[in-house]
């Protein structure tokens, strides 16, 4: 029983590597996070060594009374955070949770509407070659080419239009609230379920500082990862009445054993989610991508055809639009990385640029407030990213612009303990 370094050097140097990758870099992709040390020693626990098919008083395997202990309290803890009458906790990520999801709903051959991938869907609301295009019969709504929101008379019409059995809510990149009653009331009137995905904004809903979709759709779905800064994973939320459904679809639809050291990962984040510290967490956040939003369409910015896609932000992500500039998303995000940022290109609505190279920008706050930064320290990381942007970017700056980056990582240690 030798440590990692011991068994394994090539492993661990990498691991390592990582660790101080994350620690002196702006770590700025919308979906990631840092998840608190208490969740990483869960997930290094000898939980992964249990086999426990079924559901907790309800399992396949002996041994299972003290998995059973935390796996109820990620249930009883996720159904209180959110108000949800039922749970499940155990998709292995987001994309398990929106199969499984889908599995108890609706059938192979049945219709769903959701956001374009272009427009900043998922992949798993009806793309051609994922599960949900290869199964479903996919209808697609789409963002307003002028305000860049969701168009919700389009939902009606294609709704009336293509009759789905499911109306999907839900986005990775896409900077507003999403208005969860009009689905509601669109999916009613054509007899459609509504599942709305709020793997992006979880975080910010436990926090109470984003609309809960929970009382108007009929299941939630949610990875735990982004800002909800948990294990990587996912999680069905329901009305009860699609409790036994939606979990017979996954296990044994969709899943085996359940991986019970990332549910008491999952178990950890949301006790966290709960608290105080969280939520100043969260509005930090979102204060943060307000600032970005600002600060990133600046006159000079403007001029060199740099904007912020629906001119501000709600949430924690700014979609940065680089349709009317030189520079690429391919370029801006190398750029970046060039001096300490992380972020990642991204496709915005009617992009003429291919999907490799892309006209975008989605650069989120998350994991940054994890790290302590607040209202100062995001401006300086705004205008660092907004002297990245300009046309007069050249190898001066990139030194000049690092060693900020440095300073503000050395200004907000990550995970010192390690
Ligand atoms: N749903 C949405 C809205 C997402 O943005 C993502 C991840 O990017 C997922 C689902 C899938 O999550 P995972 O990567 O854990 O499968």
């Amino acid at each position: 029983n030798q440590s990692l370094h011991a068994l394994d050097p090539e492993v661990a140097a990498a691991v390592d590597a990582e660790l101080h990758r994350q620690q002196s870099t702006l770590e700025m992709i919308a979906s990631e996070n840092f998840a608190p040390v208490a969740v990483l020693e869960a997930q290094g626990s000898v939980l992964t060594n249990k086999y426990a098919e079924g559901y907790p008083g309800r399992r396949y395997y002996g041994g299972c009374e003290h998995v059973d202990v935390i796996e109820q309290l990620a249930i009883d803890r996720v159904k209180a955070l959110f108000g949800a009458e039922a749970a499940n906790v155990q998709p292995h990520s987001g994309a398990s949770a929106n199969a499984a999801a889908m599995f108890a709903l609706i059938k192979p051959g049945d219709t769903i509407l959701g956001l374009d991938l272009a427009h900043g869907g998922h992949l798993t609301h009806g793309m051609k070659i994922n599960f949900s295009g290869k199964l479903y019969n996919v209808a697609a709504y789409h963002v307003d080419a002028e305000t860049n929101l969701v168009d919700m008379d389009e939902v009606e019409r294609l709704a009336k239009e293509h009759q789905p059995q499911l109306i999907i809510a839900g986005w990775s990149a896409y900077p507003r609230q999403l208005d969860f009653a009009a689905f509601r009331r669109i999916a009613d009137s054509v007899g459609a379920l509504l599942m709305v995905d709020m793997a992006h904004f979880a975080g910010l809903v436990a926090a109470g500082l984003h609309p809960n979709p929970v009382p108007y759709a009929d299941v939630v779905t949610t990875t735990t990862h982004k800002t909800l800064g948990g294990p990587r994973g996912g999680v069905i939320l329901s009305k009860a009445e699609w409790a036994k459904k939606i979990n017979s679809a996954v296990f044994p639809g969709q899943q085996g054993g359940p991986l019970e050291h990332v549910i008491a990962g999952k178990a950890v984040a949301f006790k966290v989610a709960a608290t105080d510290e969280f939520k100043d967490r969260q509005q930090r956040t979102l204060e943060g991508a307000k600032i970005l939003a600002e600060r990133l369409t600046r006159s000079d910015l403007t001029e060199a055809g740099v904007s912020v896609l629906s001119g501000g932000t709600d949430v924690h992500l700014v979609l940065v639009d680089l349709r009317s500039s030189e520079l690429d998303g391919q370029q801006a995000e190398d750029r970046l990385h060039s001096v300490g940022i992380t972020v990642n290109r991204n496709a915005v609505p009617f992009d003429p640029r291919p999907p490799m190279v892309t006209s975008g920008l989605r650069i989120g706050t998350p994991a940054l407030a994890t790290r302590g930064f607040g209202a100062e320290d995001f401006t300086e990381v705004a205008d660092i990213i907004a002297e990245a942007l300009k046309p007069s970017f050249d190898d001066a700056t990139r030194t000049a612009l690092t060693e900020r980056v440095t300073a503000l990582a050395a200004k907000h240690p990550l995970y010192p303990e390690l």
